[in-house]
Formats: C-alpha cells, structure tokens, sequence
C-alpha cells in the first residue's frame, strides 16, 4: 500500500529551497516522494495519516559526498609501531594494511556499522569510496544490501590501484564493471568507477580502465586527485602537467566524475574541470588531520565544491562546523569564511542529483522523502537570519529519520534493526580485523 501521510506542527529548513525557512508548517509525503510542503496546519486530505511533531524541527536528509566506509572499524586502532611521518607513509602504515585485511565478515560490519552510524546522524545518502583488495569480489554488492535494508542512498566504488599487483587490479576492476552492470538502471543504488589516486595507477592501468569503459555509456570515476603533493609531483614525473592533465589525456573526465580534494591542483586543472562539467569535494577534518594543505577558497567557489568526510566522521553538521573553524584559523580578521552550509544543503544536493535519478537534499515537493527531524529547543531565538548558526553550534543528534518515505529512527531508536547487535558484531570484527594486523 502507497505510504501516505503528514508531518505537522514542523519547523521547517531547508537552506536552499525556495522556501528556505518556516517557523510552523506541515510536509505531506505520498509514496517515497514529498508531495506539499505548507506553512500553518495542514490541509484535511482523505487517506493520509497525520502526525503532530510537536514543534520538532525538520532538515533534509544530508548528503555526505565522500567517504569510505571501510574504515569504520579504525576508531581506536593502535598506532603502527613505526609512526608515519608524511602523508604517504600514513597510507602504507596505516589505510593500506588495513584495506589489505578486511574480508568479507569485516567488510559487512564495517558497511553495517558505517550506515547506522551516518543515519544516526541524520545523513540519508552515501557516496561512498570502497577498497578491500583481498576481497573484491561481492563487496559492493554487500554495500547495496545493506543499504536497502535502511532504505538509504548509496552510490558505491572499488578503489582500482597497481599498488597490489595486476591481479587485484583486475579482480577490482571486475567489481566496478559486475557492480555497475547489475545496478545501472537501479534509482537509490548508484555504480561509480573508483580509482584509489593517480600516483598509484600506471598509465598501462588508465588505458586499460578507459578501453573497459569504452562501449559502456553513463559512466563516472570516483577518485582523489592532487590530495598531498606527492600525487602531483608524480604526475610531472611521469610528463604530465598535473594529475587532471593526465587523467584528461586518457580521457577519463567527464560531467559524472567525482574529484576528491583536489589541493594541489593547478589553475587550468580548475579551469578543465569546470568546462567538463566534472564535480569536486572537499574533506576539510580530513585535510587537516592529514596536514596536507587547505583546498584554496578560490577552488571550492568556481567549481562549487561539495562536502565530505572521507571517513573521519559521520556527522556532516559537525563536518561543516569544523570545516569552518580550520579555515578560520588560517584567515586574516575580517576575511570573510566559506559557507560550509552551502557545500552541505546545496552543492551536495547539485552532486547527488547528477549520480542519483530521483532529485535529493532539498524540502520541496518531488524530492525523494528524506528527511531529519530534530528536537530542538533553543535557548535563543531562531529565526531565517540566524539558523545558520543554530545548524553549525546548536544542533546534535536528530530524533527521527526518514528515508525515501519510511522512518527508519523514531524517537531516537533505530526501527527495523537493533543498533546494539550491530555494534556488538562490529566490535568483534574490530578486534579480529586489528589482530590480524599485527596491532593488539
Ligand atoms: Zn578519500
């Protein structure tokens, strides 16, 4: 039966919809889709449940545009015995071990935990950059099931790199191409073409990508670009002008492709990017644990960058909010700052709309029903001048989350899984998976 109902008595914000701010309104949700958004009380329609949300404040389903989930079970690792002292030592002491050991038990619970976790924090769609070399075979679709079993978003990847040898290239770039053909016409289960970053991939391997990708149409690549400048400097190496150069030579930018980070790119590489149409994200906690730099404000203006997390956190809110305060620090006073909230509410839902068929992030009608409802009372007024700070300072964890019309948090509890059980098998796999690594 078509799922039918009214969400009342709401305060609704929703930052770049044309109507941005309501201090009492009603969403009407027909299906997995919103039908009517409206100020006051609702109107009497025959057939639709009402629910009194009794001053609860509603956002869009967020969007994190960047992350991988494969490193849920990191929180907490040891340290290696031999700390890493630049950025590419901490990818062959720290993510490729690890990446190395996850099998398919880990994996499941890495994706299990990963996505409870950002619903948890009211983000209802994945873009998410997947690697576990050892077991490549079967891990999207393990991605996928989990899930629809919270009828999140997801758009999935396999990380494709030489760093394992040619064998595993291809086992991963089987993946990609299983995964996208199974899931190509599919609405809330995207297939992007992940590549792990220029440096690790020989031009053998580039050829090798855009030849499989030739007779296949929609395709876009999920990749980190210019993160350190080993990646770049690499590129010059190898006789290119940049690492965009050389991905454009072998013709793999197009309007789809997922740029990650993006740092050390030059200014013609921003200049390509926008007149192909390609999307960038920038990952600011991320940038800054790993000291690689901060994406030039510049950057993230022309090509309208989105916001991820790349695995450092699942709360997007808190992403913006720290987005803000890094680049502060790095700002003359009076400089004005980026709007991370425009990188959240609006350039995210810009990204998702050109992976996902359904239009995503925003609360208006036709949108996929994705929604975050939090109950939160302000010790200070809020109003359409102000909620921008009540988002980046106030706000914590939503009560209840929708997604594509189903509640899947109902006054804080998970509805269709247990939460605990869930963690109970992560820490498990944790311990397991940092045995295996020689870190306990
Ligand atoms: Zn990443």
């Amino acid at each position: 039966m078509l799922n039918k109902y009214i969400l009342s008595n709401l305060r609704i914000i929703s930052p770049f919809a044309a109507n941005r701010f309501i201090d009492r309104g009603y969403v009407v949700i027909t299906g997995d889709k919103i039908s009517a958004v409206g100020t006051g009380n609702p109107p009497d329609i025959a057939d639709f449940k009402l629910y009194d949300l009794q001053g609860k404040t509603v956002l869009p389903g967020m969007i994190n545009a960047h992350t991988h989930l494969y490193s849920t079970l990191a929180l907490g690792m040891p340290a290696p015995s031999d700390p890493p002292i630049n950025f590419v030592e901490k990818l062959e002491r720290v993510w490729w071990p690890l990446d190395r050991a996850l099998d398919a038990d880990s994996i499941n619970a890495s994706f299990s935990a990963g996505l409870v976790e950002c619903l948890l924090y009211g983000v209802t769609t994945v873009i998410d950059h997947h690697s576990s070399p050892n077991s490549a075979s079967g891990s999207l679709e393990s991605l996928a099931q989990a899930a629809e079993q919270l009828n999140m978003n997801v758009a999935a990847a396999f990380e494709l790199s030489d760093r394992n040898g040619s064998r595993l290239f291809q086992a991963g770039l089987e993946e990609n191409l299983d995964f996208l053909q199974r899931y190509c016409d599919h609405p809330v289960i995207r297939p992007l073409i992940g590549l792990h970053a220029s440096f690790t991939l020989s031009d053998e391997s580039l050829s090798t990508i855009r030849q499989t990708l030739g007779g296949i149409s929609g395709w876009g690549i999920h990749i980190h670009v210019a993160e350190d400048k080993a990646d770049h400097a690499d590129a010059v190496r190898l006789g290119y002008r940049s690492v965009i150069d050389r991905l454009n030579k072998f013709g793999l930018i197009n309007e789809h492709s997922l740029i990650i980070h993006g740092i050390h790119m030059l200014p013609e590489d921003v200049e390509l990017l926008e007149e192909l149409g390609a999307s960038l994200v920038h990952n600011p906690t991320s940038n800054a644990n790993n000291r690689v730099g901060v994406l030039s404000t510049a950057t993230i203006t022309t090509l309208s960058a989105g916001l991820g997390t790349d695995g450092m956190q699942a709360n997007m809110l808190k992403e913006a909010k720290e987005g803000t305060l890094i680049r502060s620090n790095s700002l003359p006073g009076g400089a004005p700052n980026v709007d991370y909230l425009q990188l959240l509410f609006e350039n995210n839902a810009r990204i998702a709309g050109k992976i996902f068929t359904d239009s995503l992030g925003q609360i208006q009608p036709g949108d996929r029903a994705d929604l975050t409802l939090y109950d939160y009372k302000s010790r200070t007024e809020i109003t359409e001048a102000n909620y921008g700070a009540h988002l980046l300072f106030g706000f914590e964890r939503p009560s209840d989350v929708i997604c594509g019309g189903i509640f899947q948090i109902r006054d804080n509890k998970l509805i269709n899984l247990d939460e605990m059980e869930i963690k109970s098998a992560a820490r498990i796999q944790s311990r397991k998976l940092w045995h295996k690594m020689n870190r306990t």
